[in-house]
């Protein structure tokens, strides 16, 4: 505990620490709010309550929609399953010999990649929509993926890898052209950048509490009113019969009172954090010229940093850096651990030696300047160190 309250932490991709407030709101429903908001008794009556309050809290949060779309899940990888195979299930019971398409980006995360591959297994289509050099889906590269039988498009609001933010309302355009629905991963974005279904013509949105400040093991589903799901897991009828199982109420509580509070400090916070991250960016740029910053020229979320360092292995980086209690990733959190090259950097065209010499290094709602000024001196000893002892 010790060692993490010294910690710098800038990993917020991979998870970031819980609004304070979040943690109070939560902390009754564990013990003397304790009810099954499926009941009927007085507790139950209380649960049900603050689950709708955090639903409002949220569906305000995402422009403004109407509380009836948000369905509460375990985590964001469950709403991109039940977003991509509740959908493509949907069109396939009402029209059994209708052929099935779907388009994915190519950079997306695995929670959508293998759901992909998982429904491609039980016959459907899939294409890829590929990026450009700083990990844009462009309108004309999904367009050149589309075809008239395409149902469906997944193409995630900010890249987790180089924190790139797609042109989600082209995107959407395109896909309505072709009568498709359209989903995005949102995991990463919502809560960092403003988003409106209603103007950008998402469908279907996924998020997950804990890339927020809200809890882990909890996240939800935006689904337009008036679209079709097929739920995926079998049992009781919580959620309006599209998602089975207790609801958890902490989770869902304390969730909705972190996109409340990011929500509130999002406009000020944005540009703070951004500030931030050009110090760091600009700090090494100027100590070691031949960094390259990924996704620089393009929007990319406020907090997100995507370094790639000649010489030598982001791995390295991470574990030096760790050494002096500073948190970084080497590639996105949920690769991390494999040692294989990231498909998001290979897919910009990076060459596998670049995707092993690059470096994730996410900041957040406490990263402070200091902190900034501390982590990128460290970044510039530790890599002069490692290149000098050509350890790469
Ligand atoms: N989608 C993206 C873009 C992510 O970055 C992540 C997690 O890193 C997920 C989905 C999965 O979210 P969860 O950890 O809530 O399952």
């Amino acid at each position: 505990m010790d060692n993490q309250e010294r910690q710098i932490y800038l990993d917020y991709a991979a998870t970031a620490p819980m609004w304070p407030e979040a943690v109070d709101a939560m902390l009754p429903f564990f013990t003397e709010r304790f009810g099954n908001p499926s009941g009927v008794c007085k507790a139950a009556q209380d649960a049900r309550k603050s689950v709708e309050t955090a639903r409002q809290m949220i569906a305000k949060a995402l422009g403004d929609v109407p509380p009836e779309t948000i369905y509460f899940t375990g985590c964001g990888t469950e709403s991109d399953n039940m977003a991509l195979t509740g959908y493509v299930n949907a069109v396939r019971s009402a029209e059994p010999e209708k052929p099935i398409h779907i388009v994915v980006g190519q950079i997306e995360h695995p929670a959508v990649l293998e759901t992909a591959q998982s429904l491609k297994k039980q016959g459907v289509a899939v294409s890829y929509a590929k990026p450009d050099a700083d990990g844009v889906i462009t309108p004309e590269s999904l367009k050149a993926a589309m075809r008239p039988d395409t149902v469906l498009v997944s193409i995630m609001y900010a890249n987790n890898v180089v924190g790139t933010v797609q042109p989600v309302k082209e995107l959407a355009a395109v896909s309505h052209a072709y009568g498709a629905v359209f989903h995005t991963d949102a995991v990463q974005a919502f809560g960092h950048v403003p988003i409106d279904p209603a103007a950008e013509g998402i469908d279907l949105l996924s998020a997950s509490g804990h890339k927020f400040g809200g809890p882990k093991g909890v996240g939800f589903l935006y689904a337009r009113e008036g679209l079709k799901l097929t739920p995926i897991l079998n049992g009781g009828g919580q959620e309006r019969h599209l998602r089975a199982g207790t609801l958890n109420v902490p989770g869902i509580v304390g969730m909705g009172e972190a996109a409340r509070l990011c929500t509130a400090s999002m406009e000020t916070s944005s540009v703070r954090i951004a500030e931030l991250r050009d110090l760091l960016e600009q700090r090494v740029t100027s100590k070691l010229p031949d960094v390259t910053v990924n996704a620089k020229s393009v929007r990319r979320l406020p907090g997100h940093s995507s370094l790639t360092i000649p010489g030598v292995t982001g791995e390295n980086v991470v574990l030096m850096l760790n050494l002096r209690g500073i948190c970084v990733a080497a590639g996105s959190a949920c690769t991390s651990g494999e040692t294989k090259p990231s498909h998001v950097l290979l897919a910009m065209g990076r060459s596998e030696k670049e995707c092993y010499a690059t470096v994730r290094i996410t900041l957040g709602e406490r990263t402070t300047r200091e902190e900034i000024e501390t982590a990128s001196q460290a970044l510039i000893e530790e890599v002069t160190k490692l290149r000098r002892m050509n350890l790469g």
